[in-house]
């Protein structure tokens, strides 16, 4: 049996950008939308500045507002499979608060994200696949907040609010000990283990939407495979990652806690960027120990590894500056 796929991946990163729809509330108070795309043109996009000009960036593929949840997992697909295959893989949605993140990854009840899907085609395609390979998934689910790591799948508060550190393996790999890695097998029970966890994000936080937006929500699958024939085993990692919102905020808007926060976010932000584009211009050091949310990807970020990032962005003339920031952030990682 051969189990390789023709991988249609070029490089091993690929970075998508997808633009939300403007929402009736910000048509309503006079916004307009600052996107442009050729409709012959699925990897380019122009943003009109307030001066009329135009900026033009590139892209592996730009989703307009009329793109759907299939569209982008039709995209998305060939690097999921490539997680079947052994290959450890990221994907990342990346882009200021409410452009999209959650719903690229997560999606809603009604049109399942990133996820979901990626957890349906593994159990598929692994069912389709040479019989005498035996596959076993199973998740992990965490939260990077504050620098601090939390297991979003423990069973009681206690555990949540226990600290978990990263170690590493005798193999050289990174491993958080303790953090719960539960056994899946149908995609239903991983929607159900998915909210489970995503509620438990909210945990000592009164506003939940906002404390999401302030941490990264990790999803970590695990692929074991084993070749019934030779015993071959085989072991690899698809880390499914809903990042922080990228918004800045700046020093005179906020104090405290909340000044803390943003800068733990800038710094891991930060911290990503300057890891993808180490391993884009394939310098031989990557800074992964410069922040957790780098440290825990190590593994699955160079190398081999298959990396995918989605730059989320806001249509509204509002947020033009927030998109410029997350368009120039992807520029650098590309
Ligand atoms: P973020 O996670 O980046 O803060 P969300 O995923 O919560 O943003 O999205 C903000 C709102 O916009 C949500 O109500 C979401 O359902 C909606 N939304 C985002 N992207 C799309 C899209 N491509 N099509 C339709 N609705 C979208
Ligand atoms: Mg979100």
């Amino acid at each position: 049996c051969l189990y390789n796929e023709l991988i249609e991946l070029k490089g091993n990163i690929r970075v998508f950008c997808r633009c939300r729809p403007l929402t009736l509330e910000e048509a309503s108070k006079g916004y307009s939308s600052v996107l442009e795309l050729d409709p012959s043109q699925d990897m380019e996009l122009q943003i009109v500045c307030t001066d009329s000009s135009r900026k033009k960036f590139r892209f592996d593929h730009v989703f307009g507002p009329l793109d759907n949840q299939e569209a982008v997992f039709a995209e998305t697909v060939p690097v999921v499979r490539s997680a079947l295959d052994g290959y450890n893989v990221c994907i990342f949605a990346y882009g200021q608060t409410g452009t999209g993140k959650t719903y690229t990854m997560e999606g809603t009840s009604e049109d399942r994200g990133v996820n979901y899907r990626a957890l349906g085609e593994l159990f598929q395609s692994s069912m389709k696949r040479c019989s005498t390979m035996k596959y076993e998934f199973s998740i992990s689910m965490l939260e990077v907040y504050n620098e601090k790591i939390r297991d979003l799948l423990a069973e009681n508060s206690d555990q949540h609010a226990k600290r978990l550190e990263i170690k590493q393996t005798a193999d050289g790999t990174q491993d958080v000990p303790g953090l719960v890695e539960a056994p899946v097998n149908s995609v239903d029970e991983v929607w159900s283990m998915l909210k489970t966890g995503g509620r438990n994000r909210s945990v000592g936080s009164t506003n939940a939407n906002e404390l999401s937006s302030r941490s990264h929500c990790l999803v970590r699958v695990i692929i074991k495979s084993e070749n019934m024939l030779n015993g071959h085993q085989c072991r690899s990692n698809m880390w499914l990652v809903d990042l922080a919102g990228s918004e800045r905020v700046g020093k005179i808007e906020v104090e405290g806690e909340r000044l803390k926060e943003s800068q733990f976010i800038n710094k891991s932000l930060s911290a990503l960027g300057d890891v993808i584009s180490a391993l884009a211009s394939r310098n031989p050091h990557i800074p992964y120990r410069n922040s957790k949310l780098t440290h825990l990807l190590q593994s699955s970020l160079g190398g081999d590894c298959k990396t995918l990032m989605f730059v989320q962005i806001s249509p509204s003339t509002a947020d033009l500056g927030e998109t410029l920031c997350s368009l120039n952030f992807a520029t650098r990682v590309r």
